[in-house]
């Protein structure tokens, strides 16, 4: 109980107990016990358990000190109805908080500790009765107090709730900011495309996969023609609009079993899920066609492209990942050595089909 309840309680209390008092005519000891007990101890035991280094532990020892308490004036009044009930109910709602159904148990040790010193001190006798007004008292002190106490567990609760939800949302916050690191350090930052890392992750699955299925797979390395006279004559701004541009055109050409990424500065890679090499090669020259007549506007005015593109397949070229990319990079190196503006597949078990360029 935090210090304001305590107090009102300890005031609620003395007035109880102060009516009692004055209906029985207590001596002046018994006016004596009841200031110190109920207007200078809670202070003292207040300031005692702030001071203490465990304030927890301490404030159990005085909810202890205050049952031993109770169960004295219990007994050396001679166990009054209402004044023993709100003792009683108030140390065991105190208790039960603390330390749980134990709490139960203490309670009743601590009063019966409390009776029997009372007994050594004064002679008991059975006197239950309280006057009206010491009833009502009672009643309102008790009221009160039950009011502050489930008052302090709403705001605890909603304090907690508040925390609960400001923890859910940057719980979620940090899910979310995790999942676009994840998704970025699979993607090329340029185009948005899937980046090297993504493309080792990945081939090898798929090649598995069309492996068990009896599929076949298909990639095309596609290299841009020239690039680099791009950057020198227009600039690299221009050179990135145009690469952006490009992995644009690749993302419309692709079905949804297609992959692209962008394996190096002005390099992509397709992988062409169940696809033979032929159907992969028409899908290259339909790209390579589209890009032909692709117009990237840039600062320095519109710029136009070409692409050259090696084919291999699996299992027709290669059974691993790595296999497989050689052959697309040897096919490819035959493009550019052919004269760019074309695509050639790896030559492989099979014959080398003849480069297709524009002008064929
Ligand atoms: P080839 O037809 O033989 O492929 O010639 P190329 O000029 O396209 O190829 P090369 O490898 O000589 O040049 C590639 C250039 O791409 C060199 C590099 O500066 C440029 N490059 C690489 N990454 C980027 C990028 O992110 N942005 C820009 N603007 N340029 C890049
Ligand atoms: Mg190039
Ligand atoms: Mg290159």
């Amino acid at each position: 109980m935090n210090w304001r309840n305590r107090s009102l309680f300890y005031v609620l209390l003395l007035m109880a107990l102060g009516s009692h008092l004055l209906t029985i005519g207590a001596s002046a000891a018994g006016w004596a016990a009841l200031t110190l007990n109920y207007v200078a101890y809670p202070h003292l035991a207040y300031w005692r358990a702030r001071r203490a280094r465990d304030q927890r532990l301490a404030e159990m020892h005085n909810m202890d000190a205050d049952i031993v308490m109770a169960g004295a004036w219990i007994a050396s009044l001679g166990a009054p109805l209402w004044i023993s009930f709100i003792l009683c109910a108030s140390g065991c709602i105190n208790m039960v908080v603390f330390h749980g159904a134990r709490g139960g148990l203490r309670l009743m040790l601590s009063l019966a500790v409390g009776m029997a010193l009372a007994a050594l001190v004064v002679p008991l006798a059975w006197q239950p009765e309280t006057d009206l007004r010491t009833s009502v008292l009672c009643m309102i002190a008790l009221l009160l107090y039950l009011f502050a106490f489930a008052r302090d567990g709403y705001d605890r609760a909603m304090s907690q709730s508040q925390a609960n939800s400001r923890l859910r949302k940057q719980y979620d916050e940090i899910q979310s900011l995790q999942a676009q690191l994840r998704e970025q350090a699979l993607r090329d930052p340029l185009t948005g495309l899937f980046n090297r890392r993504q493309l080792d992750a990945t081939l090898g699955p798929a090649m598995q996969l069309c492996r068990e299925q009896g599929a076949c797979l298909s990639v095309l390395i596609v290299d841009i023609d020239h690039f680099k006279r791009i950057n020198d004559t227009h600039g690299h701004a221009a050179g990135d609009a145009v690469l952006q541009s490009f992995a644009q055109l690749l993302l419309r050409h692709m079905r949804p079993q297609d992959m692209a990424y962008r394996i190096g500065g002005e390099e992509f890679l397709l992988v062409l899920g169940g696809t033979p090499l032929d159907t992969a090669v028409e899908r290259a020259h339909m790209l390579r066609e589209a890009v032909e007549v692709l117009r990237v506007r840039t600062g320095s005015g519109e710029l136009s492209v070409t692409l050259s593109c090696g084919a291999a397949a699996f299992p027709l070229h290669a059974q691993e990942p790595q296999d497989l990319l050689d052959c697309a990079d040897q096919a490819l190196y035959e493009a550019k050595k052919g004269g760019r503006n074309r695509v050639v597949t790896h030559p492989g078990p099979v014959p080398l089909q003849p480069a297709l360029s524009a002008s064929e």
